[in-house]
């Protein structure tokens, strides 16, 4: 694979999956011996932006801002991951992103990501948030960029979820 390409890869997910979470040296803590190839520090410069939008209780849409730094368009084929409450520990439902997104080059776009409530959803909010949200998080994550496969086991915090 081309080393600019996974280079990309990785800080993509990296900035996804850590950023509403962590500080700027934690992303890069496990990777210095990425930070100090020279050819790479083009890319560092102009890290992607992930900003959180909010849930939308009325279309069960998670949405966020995704601001792409690059002189290439970057192509989110799927999204995936599963939501829990984390007061509980209870699967509440799965996230998905309906269909692929493109984002231009130099370029800043939404990225809506659809939650299926679990089966046991609608019980678990009647009887343990009854009037108020949960607080969730994403676990399991997995996704596709440029038809490349990335999972990461580290939990996402997503806010308070209210049941429509
Ligand atoms: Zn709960």
């Amino acid at each position: 694979m081309n080393i600019h390409i996974k280079w990309i890869l990785r800080a993509i997910s990296l900035v996804i999956l850590v950023v509403p979470i962590c500080s700027g040296l934690l992303i890069y803590g496990g990777n210095l011996s990425a930070l100090v190839m020279p050819e790479k520090t083009d890319f560092l410069k102009d890290t992607p932006q992930v900003e959180w939008i909010g849930y939308q209780a009325s279309t069960h849409k998670l949405e966020f801002k995704f601001s792409n730094p690059w002189k290439m368009a970057i192509m989110f084929n799927s999204m995936s991951a599963d939501v829990y409450c984390k007061d509980h520990n209870v699967l509440i439902g799965a996230i998905n992103l309906p269909n692929p997104v493109t984002v231009q080059p130099k370029f800043s776009q939404k990225i809506s990501l659809v939650i299926t409530f679990s089966s046991t959803a609608q019980s678990h909010f009647i009887n343990y948030h009854f009037g108020a949200g949960a607080s969730a998080e994403l676990r399991n994550m997995e996704f596709t960029v440029q038809g490349v496969k990335l999972t990461s086991n580290q939990p996402m915090d997503i806010g308070t979820i209210i049941y429509p």
